[in-house]
Parts: C-alpha cells; sequence; structure tokens
C-alpha cells in the first residue's frame, strides 16, 4: 500500500520505520495487526482506506513515550489536565495526535481525531475513528475473554462492536479496581442514552 501523498508526505515506509524506534518490537506487531485489520473493515464498510491504514500506523505512537514528556504535551496544549492521573493509558490518544500533527504533518481532522479518541472513543465518531477504536480491539493478536463476540459484532455493524467495547471496558476498569477517566463515563453514558 503505497501512499499517495495527500494527507503526509511522509512515505509508508519513513513512517514505519519512525514508529518502529518509538516501542518495543511486540508493540509495533499489534500495530502492523490494527493496520491490516482496519483496512479489512475500511474496505467492507467504505471508510478511506489510506486514511484508516495511518491513523493505525500512528495510534499507539506516544504509548511508551516517558509520561513526563507526555504530561508537558497535555498541559502546554491545553489538553485535559486531568489526563495525567493515568499513566500513559488515557494521555497515550491525544498525545499521539499531536504527533501526527506536529512531526508528521497531518492536518485531517478524521485521521487526528480517530488517533485522540482510539482508547476510550468519543460522543461522536467519524467512520474512520470507528474502523481504529474496532481494529485496536479485534486484531489478530487480540485474545482476551469476549473477543470473538466483538468481532462478530463487527462483521454486521461498527456501531454494535463499539458499544460492546464501550461497555465491557468499563466492565473491566471495575473488576480490576482501575480509576476510571470521566471522560471514559462520559462516552458510555452518550453510548447508551443513544441505544434503542
Ligand atoms: P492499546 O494502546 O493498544 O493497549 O489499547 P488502548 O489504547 O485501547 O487502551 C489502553 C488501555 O487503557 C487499556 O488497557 C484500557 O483498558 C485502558 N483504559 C481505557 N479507559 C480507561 C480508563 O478510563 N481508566 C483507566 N485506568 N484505563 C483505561
Ligand atoms: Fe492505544
Ligand atoms: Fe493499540
Ligand atoms: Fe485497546
Amino acid at each position: 500500500l503505497a501512499y499517495t501523498g495527500i494527507y503526509t508526505d511522509w512515505t509508508r515506509e519513513a513512517i514505519l520505520a519512525e514508529v518502529e524506534k518509538q516501542m518495543k518490537p511486540s508493540r509495533f506487531q499489534h500495530v502492523l495487526r490494527v493496520e491490516a485489520c482496519s483496512i479489512q473493515l475500511a474496505e467492507k464498510y467504505g471508510a478511506a482506506v489510506e486514511a484508516c491504514s495511518l491513523a493505525a500506523l500512528l495510534h499507539d505512537f506516544s504509548k511508551e513515550h516517558d509520561p513526563e514528556s507526555m504530561k508537558a504535551i497535555v498541559l502546554s496544549e491545553g489538553m485535559d489536565s486531568e489526563m495525567t492521573g493515568y499513566g500513559s493509558e488515557i494521555m497515550h490518544g491525544p498525545v499521539g495526535a499531536y504527533y501526527a500533527k506536529t512531526l508528521f504533518g497531518i492536518t485531517d481532522e478524521a485521521i487526528l481525531g480517530a488517533i485522540r479518541q482510539h482508547t476510550i472513543g468519543g460522543e461522536t465518531m467519524t467512520l474512520i475513528g470507528k474502523v481504529l477504536f474496532i481494529a485496536d480491539y479485534i486484531e489478530s493478536g487480540r485474545a482476551f475473554k469476549g473477543v470473538d463476540e466483538a468481532r462478530r459484532l463487527a462483521e454486521d455493524s461498527l456501531d454494535e462492536a463499539a458499544y460492546f467495547k464501550i461497555e465491557k471496558t468499563i466492565i473491566h476498569l471495575v473488576k480490576k479496581e482501575l480509576p476510571i477517566y470521566p471522560g471514559t463515563i462520559y462516552v458510555y453514558n452518550s453510548w447508551i442514552q443513544r441505544k434503542v
């Protein structure tokens, strides 16, 4: 998949090399599987394939970055400072979107939003955002209880799969007695209130 240059001047190969430098090999393999899954979902649901590929390659760019450097970006960019209380988990999406824009020159708001929202989802999500949100959850290397159900739902509806991920993530966090970022609850509320 060669890039056309509409979203970034970087070639796919240069992006892969830069992404690989940011993380351990196992996470880089996850990124490649998220891309493969994103392309499949994009073709199935009619999303822009190149945009979904780029969002996938960059989605975990900041996941292993030093939390202090992420914190500095959150504060200087005026992002929600509450995010800094959850290690890298909540910050890495929004901070990854910051690098997508400033390092890779991406201005497409659907790509940036997809990266920004990939961990917790959003009250409103674009098709590209839903593709990344689901691909990150069901890529072929994922093996948690419930992943088969998520994959089955994604065969029929990205919204059903997204709702499933949002609900299961809250249940998982409560069971593990992990603190829940208010934005995570906000997204859950907005999806459950829309559910018929
Ligand atoms: P990954 O980057 O590919 O590992 O996947 P994600 O970006 O989707 O998620 C990163 C982690 O953040 C997962 O383990 C989620 O369970 C976790 N997470 C999502 N929402 C919250 C939250 O509100 N609070 C906490 N503590 N963790 C969360
Ligand atoms: Fe992530
Ligand atoms: Fe991921
Ligand atoms: Fe995930």
